[in-house]
């Protein structure tokens, strides 16, 4: 396949450059390789750290509305070259073509989002108590960004934190997953066409990513960190951004609850349940990872459920149709069949699926009477599987979702009003969809609590983490 942005250099300082050693980026669907890409060291990343330092100075002075407009060349030239992004996405990613396509405008809407939000970095103005001052605050860059993004959304994960980090006037440091770097690289190539300075956005590859992390975490040059993947990731990564007092985002693991109360529309339940917890073959941190039915609607849940679940195709990314692709590499689908066989051996039965295919592809399954005592009632599958609980009573229900200690994306159906104020209020969680599935946007702020993270991105508060408020005050007036 010719693609001209599928290209095989790391980013630096305006150029695209090679390295002695490489490593290989493989394609889940075909266990082929798409690509090499360079093998940088920790000594190469003080190199691209330093590179964007230097930068900074130039960057933060640039006009806010030269940045927004920088910004909004990228955000066309990403819409222009949609086709060729989505591709390089299935093809390192596995995920389904169309998936691929819907991410590549998910990507932009926060370059759109933050070129303009950018422009409303507003101050204040604070009223003085003893009235021989006047007293202002105005909002600057924190400075250099480090961004360490997973595999799972190859370039949303990254927009969501430069787009806010580029519009705010500070300069990134990017380190992509070694499994999902050409989307990276792909997005350097249009940042450089769009015309964004050399040195502003860096793309460091590497396979080394404890050593380049804890560069990144520790070098005193970098002033933040904005880091998505797992938990105990982003633990190390705290702890060692602490040696310099870092400002730090973290977006973690989840692990969802989905509540189906007796008086939800079990058909708007069924659509909501699948599209939240098949995109992506289930690898999003906001995939559902336990389905709760109350009693009076769980066989019909169950039934309909299952029927959907079967009519779904499974399949190469790239083949017309595929809704589901494979898991990312052996790891992950070890997990998968790891949590099947431990709710199998608890008492569980499978109501469709419950078996891998081959290569790295598993059948989308449903599992139903689900023990309490499972692996996937306290820990994230990232695979695609419904696990189905019962419960009785709504009380039950919400210290059932709320009995883990993350606290990401929560969901649940019902048509009654005050049960919906009541739950969406108790639940301990950053997100609820209630009488949905899907519920990320640009506009909205993303984000968990407990161990899910720190920090929201997207929507007006995502800048705020790119931002320091600087208090200014006039005396002797
Ligand atoms: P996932 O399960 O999504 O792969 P990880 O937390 O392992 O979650 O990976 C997310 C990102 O963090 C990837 O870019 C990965 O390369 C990087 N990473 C993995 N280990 C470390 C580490 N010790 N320090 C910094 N980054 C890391």
């Amino acid at each position: 396949m010719k693609n001209s942005l599928l290209i095989e250099k790391a980013y630096l300082s305006g150029a695209f450059i090679s390295s002695k050693k490489t490593f290989e980026v493989i394609n889940p669907s075909t266990l082929k390789p798409v690509g090499s890409l360079p093998d940088l060291t920790v000594k190469d990343c003080q190199k691209f750290i330093d590179t964007a330092h230097k930068s900074w100075e130039a960057w933060k002075s640039t006009p806010v509305g030269e940045r927004s407009k920088m910004l909004r060349n990228l955000y066309n030239l990403i819409n222009e070259h949609k086709q060729e992004l989505a591709e390089i996405m299935t093809l390192e990613s596995g995920k389904p073509l169309q998936e691929s396509l819907t991410e590549v405008d998910y990507a932009n809407s926060f370059i759109d989002w933050f070129a303009e939000e950018g422009k409303r970095a507003y101050g204040e103005t604070i009223p003085s108590l003893a009235g021989n001052t006047r007293m202002q605050t105005i909002k600057q860059g924190v400075g250099v960004v480090a961004a360490i993004t997973p595999w799972n959304f190859p370039l949303a994960m990254i927009t969501r934190k430069v787009g806010p980090a580029l519009a705010a006037g500070c300069t990134v440091v990017l380190k992509p997953a070694s499994q999902t770097p050409f989307s990276a690289i792909a997005l350097a190539k249009l940042a450089d066409k769009a015309g964004i300075p050399k040195g502003v956005f860096n793309v460091i590859t590497s396979k080394d990513s404890k050593g380049i992390g804890k560069e990144l975490a520790t070098n005193e040059k970098i002033r933040k960190i904005s880091f998505t993947g797992s938990t105990s990731v982003g633990r190390t990564l705290m702890e060692q951004a602490a040696s310099t007092i870092k400002r730090i985002s973290l977006e973690l693991g989840g692990n969802a609850p989905f509540i189906v109360f007796n008086n939800a529309d079990i058909d708007k339940a069924v659509k909501g349940a699948v599209s939240g917890k098949f995109r992506n073959t289930g690898q999003t941190c906001v995939s559902i990872n336990r389905f709760y039915v109350q009693e009076e609607v769980y066989k019909e849940f169950s039934t309909k459920l299952t029927e959907a679940v079967k009519a779904i195709a499974v399949g190469d990314g790239l083949k017309k149709g595929t809704q589901v692709g494979p898991l990312i590499n052996s790891e992950g689908l070890k997990k998968v069949e790891e949590h099947v066989q431990d709710a199998i051996d608890k008492g569980a039965k499978v109501a469709t699926g419950g078996k891998p295919i081959k290569g790295l592809f598993y059948e989308p399954t449903v599992l139903i009477d689900m023990p309490k005592d499972s692996v996937i009632s306290t820990e994230e599958t990232f695979g695609p599987i419904c696990a189905l609980f019962k419960f009785k009573t709504e009380d039950e229900a919400i210290k059932l979702a709320n009995d883990t200690p993350f606290g990401l994306a929560s969901y649940f159906f019902s048509e009654n009003v005050n049960q919906c104020f009541r739950v969406s209020e108790q639940l301990e969680a950053g997100m609820v969809g209630v009488n949905t599935g899907l519920i990320s946007n640009a506009s909205a702020p993303f984000g968990g609590v407990k161990q899910s993270g720190l920090g929201r991105e997207g929507s007006k508060y995502g800048l705020d983490e790119y931002i320091e408020v600087k208090y200014i005050c006039f005396g002797g007036i």
